[in-house]
């Protein structure tokens, strides 16, 4: 039983209220959980929950039915987000953890680190001390390792992650390691779990191999009481009658666990099936099924591998397999947590962020920092979604009330970056936002991100959807649910700035016979029902978004890079890695071939059309802009190249930004 204590709670009461517990026979033990400060109350005591929900400093009582509490979902029914460093595990993010099984010497470990950092790792993972079933078997390099760990993990920018197998250890360990990793056989070692637990750093708890999901918790229990608050689950299979792989991989822990219990759950594929070529899909599988993240093991060279080599990935399917997770993500209404790969000197995420975006050298870091991203919305709109999977939940915002607020946020300099919707999976391109690109040349796209686009039919608590008569939302939401519609053609169709602004007007009205399409988010965010959930024709339905910012004083030579000239973009920039894509538009004269001519220009140069549009010009009958979106080979002066030669045929032309592409 959990009793949480009212924030203004006198030391005489608190006193009281113990000596009341214990005369009732329960073992008490104080502790801050969240924002709340509790007192857990476990043993055979007998209490009347309501007479003690009434007592001076009470906030209330939370009696759960499960042994274990404070790891429970009836305790805490949010997600817990836990951080690491500048990672987050947890939410809406899915957080990959690599590296070798042992650190086998500083070089092995220096390369493998600097290897899955390249393929967009966040964490680094490896054993300075291996319990190995066989006392013959490479026990470790002990704290020697673990030095040369924290030196791979600052190289590369990534918090470390490292097995602890006893109390003593883990003191001795604490200042070197950002999180502790408990093993699978000492699920169970509940004096370790209660020392890890009291030095209050994250934790990683393995699922021992033979443990039900309610030991497993009871576990993380332990940690929980002992005074940590981040704890991160992680199922790494378990023994079953089946021998073929390693282990049985329990996906169906995955969803359990995560309805049970408000940590994150991770899983670890390597350890699972044992077999190298079957971790990649057991990998997508934990995914799909709503994992939080993953630790998988890779080796540069697994033949020479001292422990775990059959099972270790080559760095080249690792690259292969971040690639699926990140196309496989947004499926699962998730997002594959990038992290810049190096600090640099005047580059800065924003605060509490874990996100992708630098700041330029012209920006002080501090006050880039502060500065807002900038977005156009209710709460729960999609393209807050999108900024809060981009900069993460709890980054500032500044919500306007158009699209082009958006830019002139940006412009003006009350935000650092904007997130703006410009294409959809089934009805192509938002024109309206296309076209501010080239009414503010001052503006690039710095980076994308495609969101998945799940439309729910949203109403009042009492409303039912057979006394519905006006359904709202903005019209792409009624063109993508167009099939759905067809089956109530007598609702009238009121259009509305975004979906959320439709959700937004049925709440404030209180109208019970009118109906919003746009996502659960949404509905959440304004107290509203979902009367259907997943209404769009297609699945396959994702909105592009970009994130925008200023383009630096380039322009006029001020605080600019030599290689910036007229129209290149300098950071902001998102995502690890050089820029792979790139966003033109332009005009051709109007002559046979002219079009050819550019198209040959990207053809020869290795550039991979991924979009062409044409689009009148405005006040110009008959005579035509084309959108492209190429992907980029290689940055830098190539392209600058190849830049110059598209200039040189074509007639007007912008280059709205180079940046990295999601796939
Ligand atoms: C490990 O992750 O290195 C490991 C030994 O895993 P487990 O404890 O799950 O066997
Ligand atoms: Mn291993």
């Amino acid at each position: 039983m959990i009793v949480v204590l009212s924030k203004d709670i006198s030391s005489h009461d608190k006193e009281m209220l113990c000596i009341y517990l214990r005369d009732r026979g329960f073992n008490i033990r104080e502790q801050n959980f969240g924002e709340d400060a509790i007192l857990g109350a476990s043993g055979k005591g007998v209490v009347d929950i309501r007479e003690l929900g009434l007592l001076p400093g009470v906030e209330r009582v939370a009696a759960t039915s499960k042994p274990y509490e404070l790891a429970s979902r009836e305790t805490k029914t949010e997600d817990t987000i836990v951080t690491v460093g500048q990672v987050k595990i947890g939410g809406s993010r899915i957080s990959v953890i690599a590296g070798p099984c042992a650190v086998e010497s500083r070089e092995q470990i220096m390369e493998t680190a600097a290897r899955v950092r390249e393929s967009g790792a966040v964490m680094l993972r490896g054993g300075a001390y291996k319990p190995r079933t066989s006392p013959y078997a490479f026990q470790g390099l002990g704290m020697q390792g673990l030095e040369y760990m924290k030196a791979a993990g600052e190289a590369n920018n990534m918090p470390i992650v490292t097995e602890v197998v006893s109390p003593e250890l883990a003191v001795q360990m604490k200042d070197l390691t950002d999180m502790f990793q408990i093993g699978a056989r000492n699920m169970q070692n509940f004096e370790l779990l209660k020392k890890v637990g009291s030095l209050g750093k994250p934790v990683l708890l393995k699922r021992g191999p033979s443990a039900t999901i309610e030991e497993w918790l009871l576990s993380a229990e332990y940690l929980l009481a002992s005074g940590t608050r981040d704890v991160v689950l992680c199922e790494r299979g378990i023994r079953t009658c089946e021998t073929y792989t390693r282990n049985t991989l329990d996906i169906s822990a995955i969803p359990v666990v995560k309805g049970l219990s408000h940590l994150p759950v991770i899983v670890d594929p390597s350890h699972a099936v044992g077999i190298r070529a079957k971790v990649s899909p057991a990998a997508l599988a934990a995914v799909a099924a709503g994992a939080d993240g993953l630790t998988v093991e890779v080796h540069p060279r697994p033949d020479e591998a001292l422990s775990d080599g059959p099972q270790s990935l080559y760095p080249e399917q690792f690259e292969k397999l971040m690639r699926d997770i990140e196309a496989l993500a947004p499926v699962v209404g998730k997002e594959l947590l990038r992290i810049p790969r190096y600090s640099m000197p005047g580059y800065a995420a924003p605060a509490g962020s874990g996100s992708l975006l630098r700041v330029t050298d012209s920006a002080p870091a501090e006050a880039a920092m502060d500065l807002p991203a900038a977005y156009c919305g209710e709460n729960g709109a999609y393209t807050e979604q999108a900024l809060n999977r981009i900069f993460g939940e709890d980054a500032p915002r500044l919500q306007v009330d158009s699209f082009r607020g958006i830019f002139d946020a940006v412009l003006g300099g009350s935000a650092s970056a904007g997130v703006v919707p410009v294409e959809n999976s089934l009805t192509g391109s938002i024109h309206e936002n296309y076209d501010l690109f080239l009414r503010y040349p001052d503006i690039a796209i710095v980076g994308e991100l495609k969101l998945r686009v799940v439309h729910c039919l949203i109403a009042h608590e009492r409303a039912d959807i057979d006394s519905l008569r006006i359904v709202r939302s903005h019209p792409q939401g009624f063109a993508q649910c167009r099939e759905f519609l067809e089956k109530y053609p007598e609702w009238v169709q009121e259009p509305c700035t975004t979906t959320a602004t439709a959700v937004v007007s049925i709440a404030r009205e209180g109208a019970i016979r009118v109906a919003a399409i746009a996502s659960e988010a949404a509905a959440k965010a304004h107290g509203l029902k979902v009367l259907r959930e997943g209404i769009e024709t297609n699945p396959l339905n994702y909105t592009r978004f970009v994130i925008i910012s200023r383009r630096c004083g380039g322009r006029n030579g001020d605080g600019c890079a030599d290689r910036c000239g007229d129209t290149a973009p300098v950071p902001p920039s998102l995502g690890s890695g050089q820029p792979n894509k790139a966003s033109l538009v332009f005009s051709v004269p109007d002559e046979p071939g002219s079009l050819f001519a550019c198209l040959k220009i990207m053809s020869e140069r290795g550039l991979n059309l991924s979009k062409l549009e044409s689009r009148p010009i405005q006040g110009k009958p008959w005579e035509y802009l084309f959108y492209v979106d190429v992907s980029i080979p290689q940055a830098g002066e190539l392209f600058d190249k190849v830049l110059d030669e598209l200039k040189g045929k074509t007639v007007d032309f912008y280059h709205l930004g180079s940046y990295r592409a999601m796939l």
